[in-house]
C-alpha cells in the first residue's frame, strides 16, 4: 500500500478514478467530470482599524451539468485552492447521488472570524459578495452558496441582503444564497440539517443488520457509545439528537483547544452552552488535554465532524471505532480510508452523510423560487379531514377518541415538520441505494466507491442524454 500522503482534492480524485473504473465510463467523459471548470481568486481591499486590509476569497465552479451550482462558503484562515477544489468536486458528487438538481460549487475567505468584531465581519461579507456578485458567481439561476465551517445564518442574511441591493429588480433575490434565518427568506430546520441528516444516517444504517454486523456491532444506536469531533453547528446537532432522541452515549468531544471525555456520557446541552459563552471546553468537567487519546479512545462510533484531513496513515491504526460517520468533508485521508477499510471499520462516507445540509438548501431554494411556506396550502385542509375521520370513528365505535392523541394527529403538518420528512426521506434512499450497490458486487471495496459510483453513473446519464 502507498504511504504517499495526497491533498485533499487529490484524495476526492483518487476515490473518483476508482469509482470510474468500476463505472466503465469512456476516458473523455472520465476527465471532463472530473476537472475543475474553474476557480476565482478574488482580493479586495477594506478600510478596518483605521488601516486598508486585503482579503483573499475564492468561488470554485466544478461542474455545470446541472444549474445552478451549490456549495458552501467558508471562513478560515487556513482555507485554499486545493481545499475549495475538492469541495466543490465532492458538492457535485454530492447533489448528484442524492438528486438536489444543482452542479457542484464551494467559496471561502481567507479570515478567522473569531479576530473580527460583527460589523467588521459585516462590511467585509458585504465587499465579499460585491466581489461574487460582479463575476456572475452568486446568482439564484446560477451559483447559491450556502453556510459551511465558519459561517451560518448571519452570513446569509448579509449576503442577501445585499445582493438584493445589488438587484432591486430581481423576481427571486433570496433565492441567491440558502441557510438565511427564517425571517428573511429561510427554512425552518435548516440550521439543524447536516447534524439531523447525519443522525437520520445513523438510523438507516442501523436499519441494515448485515451492515452493522459488518462493523462488529449489533443492536439499536441505544447505549452505542459516541466520540464527536468538533461540537460546531454540524457536531452539536448530531449529538445533541442521537443522545437526546436515539439515547446513544456521547462520551467524548474533541474541540480546538482539549477535550472531553466520560465514560458515563456527556451533557451535551451543558457543553454547548459551555463553548458559547468560554469560547472553547476548557473549563468543562472530565477535560483533558490529551485530544489525541480521545480520539483514538474505544467507541462504537466516531464523528468527525470539524475539518478535512484528520485521520491520517500515521493515526488511522490507532482509531478503534467500528463505524466513521464523515460527518465533516474529507476527514479522512485516501491512504488512511484504506488503512481503516483493511481492518474493517465501517465508513459512510461525505458524500452521502452530511448531504442533510444541501437537501434542506435544495428546499431552502425551491421555497423561495414558489414564494410559499411549505405547508401553506395543506394544513388546515387536512385539519378539516382528519377532524371529520375522528368524528366519523368516533360514531361508529361509540366512543372518544383518546385525547392525547388527538391534537397530535388533527393538527396538519408545519414547515419543520415538512422539511423532516423530506430529509428523512432522502437519507434512508440514499443509504438503501449506496449498501445495495456496494453489496452488488464484490469488486466494490465499500460504501465510499459504492457511493461515488451512483454519483458517476447520474451525471454520466445527463451527458449521455446531451449526446455526449
Ligand atoms: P462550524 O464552524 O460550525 O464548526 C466546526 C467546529 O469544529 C467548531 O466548533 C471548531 O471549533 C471545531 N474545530 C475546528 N478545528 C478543530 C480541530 N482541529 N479539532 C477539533 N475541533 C475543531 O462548522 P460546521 O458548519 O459545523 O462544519 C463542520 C464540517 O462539516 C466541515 O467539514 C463542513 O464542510 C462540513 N459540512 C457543513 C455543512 C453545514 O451545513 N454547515 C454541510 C455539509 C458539510
Amino acid at each position: 500500500m502507498s504511504q504517499q500522503t495526497h491533498t485533499f482534492l487529490e484524495s476526492v480524485e483518487r476515490t473518483f478514478d476508482q469509482a470510474a473504473e468500476l463505472v466503465g465510463i469512456s476516458e473523455d467523459l472520465r476527465h471532463k467530470i472530473k476537472v475543475v471548470n474553474s476557480t476565482y481568486t478574488v482580493r479586495f481591499g477594506v478600510r478596518l482599524r483605521n488601516r486598508l486590509y486585503t482579503f483573499t476569497g475564492y468561488r470554485s465552479v466544478h461542474s455545470e451539468h446541472m444549474e445552478p451550482v451549490k456549495g458552501g462558503i467558508r471562513y478560515s484562515p487556513h482555507a485554499d485552492q486545493d481545499e475549495v477544489e475538492a469541495l466543490a468536486a465532492l458538492m457535485t458528487y454530492k447533489c448528484a447521488l442524492v438528486e438536489a438538481p444543482f452542479g457542484g460549487s464551494k467559496g471561502a475567505l481567507v479570515i478567522d472570524p473569531a479576530e473580527w468584531e460583527p460589523h467588521e465581519l459585516e462590511r467585509i461579507t458585504r465587499r465579499f459578495t460585491q466581489e461574487l456578485a460582479k463575476r456572475s458567481l452568486i446568482s439564484q439561476s446560477q451559483n447559491v452558496p450556502a453556510p459551511d465551517m465558519g459561517t451560518g445564518e448571519r452570513e446569509m442574511a448579509w449576503i442577501a441582503d445585499e445582493y438584493k441591493r445589488l438587484n432591486p429588480s430581481e423576481l427571486n433575490p433570496w433565492a441567491c444564497v440558502t441557510g438565511k434565518p427564517a425571517n428573511k427568506g429561510g427554512i425552518r430546520g435548516r440550521v439543524e440539517a447536516t447534524g439531523r441528516g447525519v443522525q437520520y444516517a445513523l438510523n438507516e444504517c442501523f436499519r441494515h443488520p448485515e451492515d452493522i454486523k459488518y462493523a462488529g456491532m449489533e443492536g439499536s444506536l441505544a447505549g452505542k457509545r459516541i466520540v464527536v469531533q468538533g461540537l460546531g453547528n454540524v457536531g452539536y446537532h448530531a449529538a445533541k439528537f442521537l443522545s437526546e432522541e436515539d439515547d446513544a452515549l456521547i462520551i467524548g468531544v474533541l474541540e480546538r483547544d482539549g477535550a472531553i471525555y466520560n465514560e458515563k456520557g456527556i451533557d451535551i446541552e451543558a457543553l454547548h452552552s459551555h463553548i458559547m459563552e468560554h469560547g472553547g471546553v476548557h473549563g468543562f468537567a472530565d477535560f483533558t488535554d490529551d485530544v489525541n487519546g480521545v480520539l483514538e479512545s474505544d467507541c462504537d462510533i466516531l464523528i468527525p465532524a470539524a475539518m478535512e484531513g484528520v485521520i491520517t496513515e500515521s493515526n488511522a491504526p490507532r482509531i478503534k471505532a467500528k463505524l466513521i460517520i464523515e460527518a465533516a468533508n474529507g476527514p479522512i485521508t485516501f491512504t488512511a480510508d484504506q488503512v481503516l477499510r483493511d481492518r474493517g471499520v465501517l465508513i459512510i462516507p461525505d458524500l452521502y452523510a452530511n448531504a442533510g445540509g444541501v437537501t434542506v438548501s435544495y428546499f431552502e431554494w425551491v421555497k423561495n423560487i414558489g414564494h410559499i411556506r411549505f405547508g401553506r396550502l395543506q394544513r388546515r385542509e387536512h385539519e378539516r379531514q382528519t377532524k371529520m375521520m375522528v368524528q366519523a370513528i368516533e360514531e361508529m365505535v361509540g366512543k372518544p377518541f383518546p385525547v392525547e392523541i388527538l391534537d397530535q394527529l388533527v393538527e396538519g403538518p408545519t414547515e419543520l415538520a415538512l422539511v423532516r420528512s423530506g430529509l428523512d426521506d432522502v437519507m434512508r434512499e440514499g443509504y438503501q441505494q449506496i449498501s445495495k450497490k456496494w453489496r452488488s458486487d464484490d469488486r466494490i471495496p465499500d460504501l465510499r466507491i459504492a457511493a461515488m459510483m451512483i454519483a458517476l453513473e447520474r451525471i454520466a446519464d445527463s451527458y449521455h442524454s446531451l449526446g455526449i
